[in-house]
């Protein structure tokens, strides 16, 4: 019943393109924000439709939630009623994708244009959590490489590293690079090289917030699968949809510009097996473990369907908006305590009860 209630009463799109920005913004993400915005302008970016991986053709069924993301630019992003995925409307080209994430992407995400020993550290405790995951449904001694693709400073692969492994990882930032590569990472600059990278030559390839970045993943994944030696493994993690209220407080925040698919569970479980992989391990926060089949071969496949996405499609709808409902709720009581607190301090009283209210805990 409260589901009902809250279906009806909060409407899409919930956030307008009133350029407001959810995250506190440094100068120079400001800066490239505004950079970002004057290449659009200019027309030196250029956007291009972005169909849904679903192979829907009825644009009645995708309803716009946001009309700008995180950071206030304006982007249309739509839910597909068809199959619950939540898509930009239009995406950067190819040829402005890679632009993108040479100049604007970490300065305007990340807020710093070399990477961080924080950054690395971030980095290396999710690989030390790939690595567990790993080592529990696999084993550790059954890999020797490792492939990471957006590897950025390469934190990632570190853990691995320190086991021994031959690790190696691609990206498209020169700073993040070398970063990593003077703490002793062989990473490269750019896409997947072949040469560097040739078919089958990796036990593990790791994409870690990447599936969501990319154009056109169908394809990019098989091209991704080729790397890996027959009968070895992936690990993928993307951020999933009903996971946004374990990390944001705000689901806006969830939104962001380079996000061009946002993905949950049953959604990538069927794109996965669809391209011939067999899942070892996935759950809502999405990361998944897969292994390649011997004898595997590329997928000729344009969209990903089946009817059960359709259900998971009004769960998305409606889980969204609960999340927004939620997240009202909680700001209110924030904000009557912090002005609770601030008419104390006025009034010269919040020191003493903050001693009283010590004394009685004490008790
Ligand atoms: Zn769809």
């Amino acid at each position: 019943m409260l589901n009902n209630f809250i279906d009806q009463v909060i409407k899409f799109p919930i956030w307008k393109n009133d350029g407001k920005s959810y995250v506190k913004l440094n100068e120079l993400q400001k800066h490239q924000i505004k950079e970002f915005l004057n290449k659009v302008k200019s027309g030196i970016y250029k956007f291009e439709k972005n169909p849904c991986l679903c192979g829907k053709t009825n644009e009645e069924l995708d309803v716009v939630i946001s009309e700008k993301d995180r950071y206030g630019i304006p982007c249309e992003i739509v839910l597909c009623r068809n199959c619950g995925l939540i898509r930009l409307k239009e995406r950067l080209d190819n040829y402005s994708t890679v632009e993108f994430y040479k100049n604007d992407y970490r300065n305007i995400y990340v807020g710093k244009e070399i990477a961080s020993e924080e950054f690395f550290l971030d980095q290396i405790k999710r690989g030390e959590t790939f690595l567990i995951l790993f080592d529990k449904f696999v084993g550790i001694n059954n890999i020797n490489t490792v492939f990471e693709i957006g590897c950025g400073a390469g934190g990632i692969l570190y853990p691995f590293y320190l086991k021994g492994k031959k690790v190696s990882g691609c990206d498209f930032n020169e700073n993040y690079l070398k970063f990593g590569i003077e703490k002793g990472l062989d990473l490269y600059l750019g896409e997947v090289n072949t040469q560097k990278t040739p078919h089958k030559s990796q036990d593990l390839v790791i994409l870690s917030h990447v599936l969501e970045h990319l154009n056109n993943p169908i394809e990019a994944m098989n091209n991704i699968i080729e790397l890996v030696s027959d009968g070895k493994y992936l690990i993928v993690e993307v951020p999933g949809i009903f996971y946004i209220s374990r990390t944001y407080f705000n689901p806006i925040l969830y939104f962001q510009n380079a996000h061009v698919y946002n993905y949950y569970y049953y959604y990538l479980k069927i794109f996965f097996e669809t391209l011939g992989l067999e899942v070892l391990y996935g759950d809502e926060r999405c990361t998944f473990l897969l292994k390649k089949p011997l004898g595997w071969t590329r997928k000729r496949v344009t969209a990903i369907f089946d009817k059960n996405m359709q259900l998971w499609a009004k769960k998305v709808e409606v889980t969204l908006k609960k999340y927004y409902f939620i997240h009202l709720l909680k700001l209110n009581p924030y904000y009557i305590r912090r002005g609770f607190i601030h008419l104390l301090d006025v009034l010269g009283l919040k020191d003493p009860i903050k001693t009283l209210i010590a004394k009685i805990n004490k008790k």
